[in-house]
């Protein structure tokens, strides 16, 4: 079974969103390509990539937005969620700061969307670095157990979970939309 890059039958968007830092263009990366930056710099501007995958005999194409040095403007990322179907939402095991922050991504998340219902990862990123963990893997359960969220915690540099989370809200989206 072959397929072209523009040969699908569903296309999603989604967004990855949260603090500077946590690693959202890693995960993309890494989902994307399969590769990893040690030393990634922030880019500025609008970035999206693309992956196909099958869902029973469907080829879903995910374009996946980063919002790439863009964090703090908020009036700039509002543009990122227009026709969004799901959304990762990355916090950083090793900063409380980041995780404390997801709430606030979330709010921005549910209002620009008139709070229609998306299909939203939360994503705890660096589980490689288990020894410098500050926020527990009970508390990113706890808080997206209470917000209806799917949890996961990923490592973008041993690729712990990426697969997984990307293709957990492809697979939600695929079944809340056919
Ligand atoms: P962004 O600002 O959220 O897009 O974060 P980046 O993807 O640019 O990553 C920020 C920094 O964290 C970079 O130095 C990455 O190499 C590093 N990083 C990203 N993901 C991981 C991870 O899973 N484990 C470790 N140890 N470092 C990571
Ligand atoms: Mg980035």
């Amino acid at each position: 079974f072959t397929y072209t890059e523009d040969d699908y039958d569903y296309l999603y968007k989604i967004v990855v969103i949260g603090e500077s830092g946590v690693g959202k263009s890693n995960l993309l990366m890494r989902f994307v390509k399969n590769q990893f930056n040690l030393e990634s710099l922030p880019t500025v501007g609008v970035e999206f990539a693309n992956r196909s995958i099958r869902i029973d005999d469907k080829i879903v194409k995910a374009q996946i937005w980063d919002i790439s040095g863009m964090e703090k403007f908020r009036a700039i990322r509002d543009g990122y969620y227009k026709g969004i179907l799901g959304a990762v939402i990355v916090y950083d095991i090793t900063r409380k700061a980041t995780f404390e922050k997801v709430g606030s991504w979330l709010k921005d998340l549910r209002d620009y969307n008139n709070h229609q219902d998306i299909a939203v990862m939360l994503v705890g990123n660096k589980a490689d670095l288990g020894n410098l963990r500050v926020v527990s893997t009970h508390e990113g359960k706890a808080f997206s157990e209470r917000e209806g969220l799917f949890f996961m915690e990923t490592s973008a540099l041993d690729a712990q979970n990426v697969n997984k989370a990307f293709t957990e809200v492809l697979t939600c989206i695929y079944h809340d939309t056919t």
